[in-house]
């Protein structure tokens, strides 16, 4: 069997469920855990891109994602969706300035590095949504 490379978005699209959305519960099961735990029978790092934008809004539930991935061995990375930056901001990246994407990665990244107490090597933009100002960061 060839190698697998694994990656994963993990956000929040629902302030009401943010354990729904970035643990994946449902029931008393989190899909989070059950994915990590096939992953580690089969020796697979993944890499998890983690929306750190707005995180402080759930950040017991951020802390709880973090915990479980470090847990597992598994790779956590940056992933940005600008809606949850503040009140009425698009869901792509493209739909700003170079200075409001500037302030929302630069947001994610602390964030990132608060929980998780190193810098993000990749980055991921959400839903496509890059364009040149995305890259002159
Ligand atoms: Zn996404």
């Amino acid at each position: 069997m060839g190698k697998i490379l694994f990656t994963c978005d993990v956000e929040c699209h629902d302030p009401a469920r943010p354990e729904n959305w970035l643990l994946g519960k449902a029931g008393k099961e989190l899909w989070l855990d059950i994915v990590c735990g096939e992953l580690s029978k089969r020796n697979i790092e993944g890499i998890f891109f983690v929306d750190f934008v707005g995180c402080e809004k759930w950040a017991n539930t951020i802390a709880q994602v973090i915990q479980i991935l470090k847990s597992y061995g598994q790779r956590i990375e940056l992933h940005v969706h600008p809606s949850n930056f503040s009140a009425g901001y698009p869901r792509y990246l493209t739909e700003l300035k170079y200075d409001q994407q500037e302030q929302i990665i630069a947001s994610a990244i602390e964030s990132y590095m608060r929980f998780t107490g190193v810098s993000p090597q990749i980055f991921r933009a959400g839903a496509y949504g890059l364009d040149n100002n995305t890259y002159n960061y």
